[in-house]
């Protein structure tokens, strides 16, 4: 099958001819609605959600019990993070088996449980594929050790002789994401040090080989084994990492947390690094999309996270014949500041309806510091790899003001977006984290240079005067939760007019109502000039006109005369001024 993609020239099939223009495409052509264009997508961390049976670490039958509470929110998906068979060494990120499901978390019949009750809601669901490396106790890396150098079972992997006289030295110089050098050695089965295997993350993380035809058959098994049950698509952990570049060269810049593409040269005029965004990798995703499309409709979509810049390459994996979605790390990682929130969307839209795809926005997830803890720090410096008590510390309540501020305006913006659990409820991280606790093999890869992720993985308050606030029913939790989450938990908030949780219900609900998802976007002119204001008018497919203004400087900006408010992030000054980091939704 082919279809248009970024180098075809403009067609009739492509929902966008003019790369240029700021039409959310599915607006415009509504044969081409699709669920996923809008979608809003909640992602659940497993072992923070819900737990059911008191070990400390959520679990499936937990999740379900609180399929409810999604419901009323109003998302139309949930993406959950790793609950396949798993010795853990990254959370899940590990995977020893695909397609079963960890005893900690339960049971196939639990995530059976969890598809139909969840499509018994409406809410489709999404899993993590983890196609980029498996766990080193996943069978194929187990026979691999056991195997020749140079055998069909070392071919699945990254296996190389080291360099030196005595194959003492790694391959190349890579370091791993989480710190450290990216290879490992091993012994062979007679007990001399032998051949080494590359490890862009954990050790306990070797990469496979995407050159190897088993991997791709494989996966190609676990999706359908996945989607068979039910399941409405993925998102495809380290998806721009699959590729390396012919004979591993060496490459002098240290990886960091998947950012080193992103932290290199923004004009895009350094070399690629060599294991990250390789143009081979979309060949991967042309092959799962062909068995994805073969399910008909409605879509089983694939989600990349991909950790590439500029925009114009990350358009690349949502090109229409590869992945539906891409997150938008643009817009997660820009600072609260108007210019350069006005010119990311601007220009997010613009590149991903060159593609003909929509923009997925996102603000947080279990990788980065949590948007109210982010947005409460100093916004001249880049966003720090999780915070520890000796770093600075954000401040609390501008970093929620700020928070529900920048979600009321994503929410507005046509396309589709994802929220993370707790969000919803404004948690802050857990700043504090004594690092006995700390489980991200970042932190001590690092050395403790690099906090880790831990913070923004604290388990969810749901009830603040109940053992672990009603995370689970012994009390225990396997991160331990700030006091101060208990003034954050759900039961706290529902119906509580003015709180975070209420706040997201409006604003779910009334993006269903307009159609906002859908909707065109152009800036407000009323606006243009004012360096602190960010003001876009969306025309929903069902209703016109609706506009999100946001203040983020110090005076008040005077609303549009006439304009009436749908939803506010904050009590407005008096009926016609935005107050500082406030975010508006008006009828003009
Ligand atoms: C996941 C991380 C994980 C890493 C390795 C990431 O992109 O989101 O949580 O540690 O991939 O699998």
């Amino acid at each position: 099958m082919t279809q248009p993609s970024l180098l075809d020239p403009p067609g009739t099939d492509s929902p966008s001819d003019d790369p240029t223009h700021l039409e959310s495409v599915s607006g415009s052509r509504p044969e081409t609605h699709d669920w996923w264009r809008e979608a809003v997508t909640y992602q659940i961390y497993p072992r923070s959600f819900a737990d059911s049976d008191g070990d400390g670490l959520g679990d499936l039958p937990g999740i379900t019990a609180r399929l409810p509470y999604l419901r009323d929110l109003g998302v139309d998906a949930i993406w959950m993070s790793p609950f396949y068979c798993s010795p853990m060494a990254d959370a899940g990120y590990d995977v020893a088996d695909y397609r079963d499901v960890d005893p900690l978390f339960g049971s196939i019949a639990d995530a059976d449980a969890l598809i139909e009750s969840a499509a018994d809601l409406g809410i489709k669901v999404l899993l993590d594929l983890v196609p980029n490396h498996s766990s080193d106790e996943h069978v194929w890396f187990r026979q691999a050790l056991a195997a020749e150098p140079g055998s069909l079972e070392r071919a699945r992997y990254h296996f190389r002789d080291g360099r030196g006289e005595h194959g003492e030295l790694p391959p190349n110089n890579w370091k791993s994401v989480f710190g450290g050098v990216a290879w490992t050695r091993v012994t062979e089965a007679d007990g001399t040090p032998g051949q080494w295997y590359l490890h862009l993350f954990d050790p306990k993380q070797p990469d496979f080989d995407w050159d190897n035809p088993d991997v791709h058959a494989d996966f190609v098994r676990t999706i359908a084994f996945w989607v068979d049950r039910g399941v409405y698509g993925f998102r495809v952990d380290v998806a721009h990492g699959l590729v390396k570049a012919a004979g591993l060269p060496d490459w002098d810049v240290d990886l960091e947390l998947l950012q080193s593409w992103r932290d290199g040269d923004q004009d895009g005029d350094q070399p690629r690094a060599p294991m990250w965004d390789q143009d081979g990798v979309h060949e991967i995703y042309r092959e799962w999309r062909r068995v994805l499309d073969a399910y008909g409709k409605p879509a089983r979509i694939l989600c990349a996270e991909a950790w590439v810049e500029p925009v114009e390459r990350a358009v690349r994996y949502i090109r229409s014949d590869e992945m539906h979605q891409t997150f938008n790390f643009d817009f997660l990682e820009c600072a609260w500041q108007a210019t350069k929130l006005n010119h990311v969307i601007e220009h997010s839209l613009a590149v991903s309806a060159s593609v003909g795809a929509p923009t997925t926005w996102v603000l947080s997830n279990h990788d980065v510091v949590r948007q109210t803890s982010r947005l409460g720090l100093p916004q001249d410096r880049p966003r720090p790899h999780g915070i520890g008590a000796g770093d600075p510390q954000p401040d609390r309540a501008l970093g929620l003001r700020r928070a529900r501020a920048a979600t009321t305006l994503m929410l507005a913006l046509p396309g589709a977006a994802y929220l993370y659990q707790g969000e919803e409820l404004g948690l802050p991280d857990s700043t504090d984290l004594p690092d006995s606790y700390r489980q991200d093999p970042a932190f001590a890869r690092t050395g403790g240079k690099s906090a880790g992720r831990d913070g923004c993985r604290v388990p969810m308050p749901w009830a603040k005067d109940a053992p672990s606030f009603g995370f689970g029913p012994s009390g225990q939790s396997w991160l331990p939760q700030p006091e101060v989450y208990g003034d954050y938990a759900a039961d706290q908030q529902e119906g509580r007019p003015g709180s975070t949780l209420e706040l997201y219900r409006s604003l779910l609900q009334t993006r269903h109502q307009l159609a906002l998802g859908r909707g065109r976007f152009s800036p407000l002119e009323a606006y243009a000039g004012q360096p602190d204001v960010v003001a876009w008018r969306s025309k929903g497919a069902e209703r016109d006109d609706v506009a999100v203004v946001v203040n983020l400087g110090p005076a008040p900006v005077r609303l549009p005369p006439g304009a009436q408010v749908l939803v506010a992030s904050e009590a407005l000054c008096d009926d016609s001024s935005l107050p500082t980091d406030t975010a508006v939704w008006l009828t003009l």
